[in-house]
Formats: C-alpha cells, sequence, structure tokens
C-alpha cells in the first residue's frame, strides 16, 4: 500500500516524524506492507521550487492508496503572492476528498475532558459557504455595491446524498444514530434541500435512526449531554465550528484527529493547525496526526477489506489511551511535561507490548 507522506510547515515535521516511527512499527507488527515516499509542501516546498504544492506532489497524491498531510501554515503566507497555493485545500479538491471525518471521544484520564463523548462528525467537504472559494479569492462572497457584501452558500443534492451516505455507514458501523444539523426554519432553501436528501438516504438505512437537530440547540446540548450523540452529520461550515468544539471537550485541540476521504483515497490530516506558536521547540502534541492516521488505516482496511490494517488502527488506538493514562506521557497541551518525542517512545513501547 502506498503511503505518500507530506509533513507540512512549523509543528508539521516534529509530529510526523513521531506519527511515521509509530506507523512503521505498526507496519511491523501487522504485515501492512506500507511503502512511503514523502515530499515536501508549504512554506519549504516554496522556498525549493516556487509553489506550496507542486505539481509533482498532486501527481503523487493521485497515485498514492493514502497520504498523511501534516498541518500547513497558511495564516503566515503572503496574501496573493505567485505559488502560495492553499496546501490541504487544493489536496482536498484535486482528490475530490469530500468527507471530512472528525471522531472526539473523551479518553480515560485525560484532563479537562467532557465525560460521556463519544462521537463522529462527519461534515460535507465541498461546497456551503467555501465552495467556490480559491485560497484569498473570495468568489463566494462579493460586494454588488460597495456598502453590500454578500456570501453564497451553496447546496447540492449530489453533495448531500453522498456525504449522508458516508454518515449512515458510519453510524451502521459505530451502532448509533444520525443526528443531522442545520437550521431548516432560517436557511430553508438550502437546508432544506439538504435535509430532503438526508432523509431520502435514509430510506436504506431503516435500522439507523434519523434526528434532525438545530445548530444552536446541539451547541448547547453536546455540552450539556454529549452522550445524546453518536454520528453527526453537517454542512462544510457549521461542522467546522462544531468539530472545534467537540474536540475541545476531548480535552485539546492537539488530540483533534481528521480524516478527509473521498470515494477511491483517503488522507490524513492533523484537525489542528501549525501552533507556529510553539514550533521547534519539540512540545508538541503528535497524537492528533497519530490519531489521523487511526483513521485512514481503518478506512485502508474496510475500503481493501485487509482486516489487518483494522486490527492495526484498533492496537494504535488502545495504544493511545495506555499513553494518555499516564500522566508523565503528556504533552503542556494536557498539562503534562512530556515533549512530541517522549510519546513517540511511549507509543511504540505500549504498541511492542501489546503485540
Ligand atoms: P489554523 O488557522 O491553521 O487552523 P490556528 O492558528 O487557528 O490554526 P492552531 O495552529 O491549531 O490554531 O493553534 C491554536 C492553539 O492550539 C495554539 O496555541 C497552539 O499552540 C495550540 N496547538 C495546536 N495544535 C497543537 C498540538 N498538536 N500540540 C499542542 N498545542 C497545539
Amino acid at each position: 500500500m502506498d503511503i505518500l507522506v507530506l509533513p507540512g510547515d512549523d509543528i508539521g515535521p516534529e509530529i510526523t516524524a513521531v506519527t511515521l516511527k509509530v506507523l512503521k512499527t505498526a507496519d511491523d507488527l501487522f504485515g501492512l506492507g506500507l511503502e512511503f515516499e514523502q515530499k515536501d509542501v508549504g512554506v519549504t516546498a516554496h522556498r525549493a521550487e516556487g509553489s506550496t504544492v507542486p505539481e509533482h506532489v498532486l501527481q503523487s497524491a493521485l497515485q498514492a492508496d493514502g497520504i498523511i498531510l501534516g498541518p500547513a501554515g497558511m495564516t503566515a503566507y503572503p496574501e496573493g503572492s505567485a505559488g502560495w497555493i492553499n496546501v490541504p485545500g487544493t489536496i482536498r479538491k484535486k482528490l475530490d476528498l469530500f468527507a471530512n471525518i472528525r471522531p472526539a471521544r473523551s479518553r480515560p484520564g485525560v484532563p479537562r475532558a467532557k465525560e460521556g463523548l463519544d462521537l463522529t462528525i462527519v461534515r460535507e467537504n465541498t461546497e456551503g459557504f467555501y465552495s467556490d472559494r480559491n485560497m484569498f479569492r473570495g468568489i463566494g462572497e462579493f460586494m454588488p455595491t460597495e456598502d453590500l457584501a454578500l456570501s453564497v452558500r451553496k447546496i447540492t443534492r449530489q453533495a448531500s446524498h453522498r456525504i449522508a451516505a458516508v454518515a449512515f455507514e458510519t453510524a451502521r458501523k459505530r451502532n448509533s444514530a444520525v443526528t443531522v444539523v442545520g437550521k431548516r426554519h432560517v436557511l430553508q432553501i438550502s437546508d432544506g434541500l439538504f435535509m430532503d436528501e438526508v432523509n431520502a438516504v435514509a430510506r436504506d438505512y431503516p435500522e439507523v435512526k434519523l434526528v434532525e437537530k438545530d445548530i444552536d440547540a446541539v451547541a448547547a446540548e453536546l455540552y450539556s449531554s454529549p452522550e445524546n450523540f453518536g454520528v453527526i452529520l453537517i454542512t462544510n461550515m457549521f461542522g467546522d465550528i462544531l468539530s472545534n468544539l467537540a474536540v475541545a471537550m476531548s480535552g485539546s485541540l492537539g488530540l483533534a484527529a481528521s480524516l478527509n476521504a473521498g470515494e477511491t483515497r483517503a488522507a490524513a490530516n492533523a484537525g489542528h493547525g501549525s501552533a507556529p506558536d510553539i514550533a521547534g521547540k519539540g512540545i508538541a502534541n503528535p497524537l492528533g496526526l497519530v490519531l489521523s492516521t487511526v483513521l485512514l488505516l481503518e478506512w485502508l482496511g474496510i475500503r481493501h477489506e485487509k482486516q489487518n490494517f483494522v486490527d492495526a488502527a484498533v492496537a494504535i488506538s488502545k495504544a493511545v489511551d495506555f499513553v494518555l493514562a499516564d500522566p508523565g506521557s503528556r504533552t503542556g497541551d494536557l498539562g503534562g511535561r512530556a515533549g512530541t518525542a517522549d510519546v513517540g517512545a511511549a507509543l511504540v513501547k505500549a504498541l511492542g507490548n501489546a503485540g
């Protein structure tokens, strides 16, 4: 199985190094047969090749079975200058990775984790308010006059259909309900179309319960009763906001896992940014990207019917639980003093012991 590794900017190379160490250990233990190819994107690629996403990287991405993509330091890129292209956005578009899968779970022993939280957000990744936006060019926004700004929200039946199918498949696997979230009485036409299509897909999954809720109600209920949620199906911008709330409730942004999946390919992306404030210090929490890679292994295992990939995913996730339970292996964002590499070493040891 070919894995393209793109470490990205700032803390990206630090957390990617740990992720690869863990993955190579799992490869040895479970006989995954992984082949890695590593390439630069972001600031390093721009310095060497004049583009944050060189064309040969996109070609490699199209050929890989899976991608590991560290965070890109978008906020540091000078707007509009040549070659500064949104790294994750370009890869998502090129590979049509339409589903953003964002789990959030309170793992045992994690300080500030909200009890009862164990959900997966399935977020539509290609339209909504972001649909026609290239980096730094908000085509989806415009000003017809000097005093009027408009934002356009795009919802299509086709994109709603395919994201709904991902949510119902996820719920069927987890044996949980789907809560579809929007604001239908305000966004009557766009959320109306989204909800109608979700209800149509629901007919193919009679065993999965479907509940519709408003985003504002969900923001409150998620905090007060997180156990009420299993799979949340949501449009792009609402999903962006709710994912960060859910991940903060799991204890830290440093634990944020994220998979961007299409029909035939998927990319593991940390669910947090490139954290320039702590870059180079060796203190970043690598677990977000490690857990994203767990999602990628699971996805590859299901898609290619390879049980050893699913087993490896379960083993790494258990090793993460084991490591987090020890306060001495927690990074600063979780109230600990461990460094990025210490967490990696503890994970490799836990995996080896379990195997
Ligand atoms: P972006 O706009 O790219 O999403 P951001 O500026 O909103 O990024 P992050 O880069 O995610 O935010 O950082 C937000 C805060 O969380 C920072 O203080 C950062 O240091 C912290 N943080 C993010 N990721 C990690 C991590 N893996 N380990 C520890 N702290 C982290």
